[in-house]
């Protein structure tokens, strides 16, 4: 059985996530993975589940957010989800 490193559930659906660090982790949830796993948007601080922004190492939820953070390069950045092909 695997233990939920999170909430400490002892779960026989638990999975584990392996980073790009190379560190292994086990969850019995996404919920849960999220919680541990998922960076926090520097504006509005929820957690990043979709893809995100990176700008400059710092990470937001939307380009809007990046954009609002006063990022040199937030106006170069687009949300390319739902966006109107113009
Ligand atoms: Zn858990
Ligand atoms: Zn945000």
């Amino acid at each position: 059985m695997a233990v939920c490193e999170v909430c400490g559930n002892d779960y026989w659906l638990a999975f584990e996530v392996r980073a790009a660090s190379g560190d292994t982790h086990t969850f019995d949830s996404f919920e849960c993975a999220i919680h541990r796993m998922a960076p926090t948007c520097e504006h509005c601080q929820c957690r990043i589940v979709g893809h995100g922004v990176e700008v400059d190492g710092r990470f937001f939820c939307c380009a809007h957010c990046a954009r609002s953070s006063g990022m040199a390069r937030g106006h170069e950045i687009k949300d390319t989800v739902g966006a109107h092909p113009s």
